[in-house]
């Protein structure tokens, strides 16, 4: 059974008030009660899990009794991996390399969200009706709970709705957007897509002529239109900006109010789980415990004492059963706040330190600079079939050296040839084309001393 947005807005609402009222409890126990029915569903349903699972308790609404997985190794068994045995990796890739079908319903009935990230690692998933109503819903309550003040701007300014985004790819906010305003003539009025692929003075000339109330979209991007309402080119007067997809820093977020003279409120999530947490007035995200399990972990999968930072970060989505995400490794470093957050919210809150998104600077050779966010570059190789990692390393001012792992049984010459007509492309469009690409022979690779990989590596 699929619950309805309606109940599930109120049920979620419930939990806060009580949990606001009287402590926790109330979230936990949701908690618990749907983690059990997701682990015993993707034991009945998936012989991936019904193998990995085999040992344990009958009943498990403990996290901690479940071992960790991740992108990669589920990736490599996703047909075994799913709950819905017609849900294939051939159909779903078929699916998602063909640019007509964005937005539309695979099997009439899932969206499927292709992702890399910044980690460079292209994710495949599949989210059920149960994800949509869940994201739905707690988007309700979370607009409900910004006041009255930034509502009240929005309806003002006629409640448009920026999304800046990567466009034209199976991303979660872009397929949402295709299906949503194909579905709904009220979304088509509200809500418009403007892509990071732009060249910065053509998406601030989209956008001032759109005055949109509200900006939602990647951090790195926000970070540089910020930079471009400082110089007076940008002059928008949103009553809410919202950053997603990279970490943001306090700083990050007191310099994009202070530019748009604006409520921001972060939101720290991944496609995986689109509803993850939501940022408050005091620089934490909240995390959705009654729909979202976030563990902070140390090396070896130990749990971090609040107000320690973690090494990583454990999620389970309880919401989506058609591919289950249970204690997925996210590779994020956060920071468990130890008491209660001013802002009254009663969900766990963390800060977010890993994920932080490098912008690439070049010389454009007027004098000036040309700034590109991360993003632009894992949404053009999203793109581009066969590419399981991809590392593009600015090695002097105007060199990118490409560095590639390729699928099993991909043409390699093939793969560049398209690489390079799309990066030289995105160049061009930025007035870059004094930018020279340097195709590796290596893979990529870690930082120089067992660091963090990274996906785009700026010229320091
Ligand atoms: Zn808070």
């Amino acid at each position: 059974m699929t619950e309805k947005i309606s109940w599930l807005r109120r049920d979620a609402r419930r939990a806060r008030k009580e949990a606001r009222a009287s402590g926790t409890a109330p979230l936990a126990q949701r908690q618990r009660e749907r983690l059990a029915d997701l682990v015993a569903y993707a034991r009945a349903q998936s012989p991936y899990y019904a193998k990995l699972y085999q040992g344990l308790p009958d009943r498990v609404d403990d996290p901690a009794l479940l071992p960790v997985t991740d992108k990669t190794t589920l990736t490599r068994h996703f047909d075994d991996w799913v709950t819905d045995r017609d849900v294939t990796f051939s159909a779903v890739t078929a699916f998602v390399d063909d640019p007509d079908r964005i937005g539309r319903r695979f099997l009439g009935k899932y969206s499927i969200a292709t992702t890399s990230g910044t980690s460079g690692h292209r994710g495949v998933f599949a989210l059920d009706e149960r994800y949509q109503n869940v994201a739905g819903a707690l988007g309700l309550v979370a607009y409900a709970s910004l006041g009255a003040g930034p509502i009240a701007g929005m309806l003002a300014r006629g409640f448009r709705l920026a999304l800046v985004g990567a466009t034209g790819g199976h991303y979660v906010s872009f397929a949402g957007y295709t299906q949503a305003t194909r579905e709904s003539a009220w979304r088509r009025r509200i809500l418009r897509a403007f892509s990071v692929h732009l060249p910065m003075p053509e998406l601030v000339a989209r956008l001032n002529a759109y005055r949109p109330a509200a900006v939602i979209g990647y951090a790195s991007v926000i970070r540089l239109l910020a930079a471009e309402q400082e110089a007076g080119r940008l002059r928008i007067r949103p009553a809410l900006v919202q950053p997603a997809g990279d970490a943001m820093t306090t700083a990050d977020t007191e310099r994009i109010a202070a530019a748009f003279r604006t409520a921001v409120r972060p939101i720290y999530s991944c496609t995986e789980c689109t509803y993850l947490s939501n940022g408050c007035a005091h620089g934490w995200y909240h995390v959705n415990s009654d729909w979202a399990v976030l563990e902070p972990v140390d090396a070896e999968f130990r749990p971090t004492p609040p107000g320690q930072v973690s090494h990583t970060v454990l999620l389970t989505n309880l919401a989506n059963r058609v591919q289950p995400f249970l204690r997925y490794n996210l590779g994020d470093s956060v920071l468990p706040r130890p008491d209660p957050c001013p802002c009254g919210n009663p969900l766990p809150a963390v800060r977010v330190h890993g994920r932080a998104g490098d912008i690439l600077s070049f010389p454009s050779g007027r004098g000036e600079s040309v700034a590109l966010a991360p993003m632009v570059f894992s949404t053009l190789f999203d793109r581009i079939p066969g590419v399981e990692l991809f590392q593009v390393e600015q090695t002097a001012p105007t060199t990118l050296r490409i560095r590639l792992l390729l699928a099993d049984g991909t043409e390699p010459e093939q793969v560049w040839q398209r690489i390079r007509s799309e990066a030289e492309g995105l160049l061009a469009d930025n007035g870059l084309r004094s930018v020279a690409l340097e195709r590796a022979e290596e893979p990529p690779r870690q930082e120089p001393g067992g660091g963090k990989y990274r996906a785009v590596v700026p010229y320091r």
